[in-house]
C-alpha cells in the first residue's frame, strides 16, 4: 500500500528523528510510520532500494538501518528535507510509492 497522501491530516507528529518529524504511532522494529513532512517517506512502505538516493539532485536522503522490519532492513530517511526543490523525481520513481512531496 502506498504512502497516504493525506497523512498530515490523518496522523499526528509523534517524534523527531535526524531533524525531521515522525508522523503516526510507531512500534519498532516492525512499525516505523512516516518520516519527514514536505519530503515524507513511509518507512513501512519503503523497500530500501535507494532509487530516491540515486535520483535526488540535492542529496535529501540518507539510508538508515532498520533491522527487524518486515519490509526491508534499511530505509531512506529525508535527513535534508529543507533542501528539496520539488522536482518530484523521487516520488515518481519510487517503485513502492513510499514518498509524498508536499510544497512547504
Ligand atoms: S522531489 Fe526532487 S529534490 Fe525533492 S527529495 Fe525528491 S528527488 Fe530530491
Amino acid at each position: 500500500m502506498p504512502i497516504d497522501p493525506d497523512f498530515q491530516k490523518k496522523l499526528k507528529p509523534t517524534g523527531e528523528h535526524q531533524g525531521h518529524k515522525v508522523w503516526g504511532e510507531t512500534s519498532p522494529p516492525k512499525k516505523l510510520s512516516v518520516h519527514g513532512t514536505n519530503v515524507a517517506v513511509d518507512h513501512d512502505v519503503c523497500n530500501g532500494d535507494e532509487i530516491c538516493v540515486s535520483v535526488c539532485p540535492v542529496s535529501v536522503f540518507q539510508m538508515v538501518d532498520t533491522p527487524g522490519h518486515p519490509t526491508s532492513p534499511k530505509k531512506s530517511d529525508p535527513v535534508n528535507e529543507s533542501a528539496c526543490i520539488q522536482c518530484l523525481a523521487c516520488e515518481i520513481q519510487c517503485p513502492t510509492k513510499a514518498i509524498k512531496i508536499t510544497p512547504p
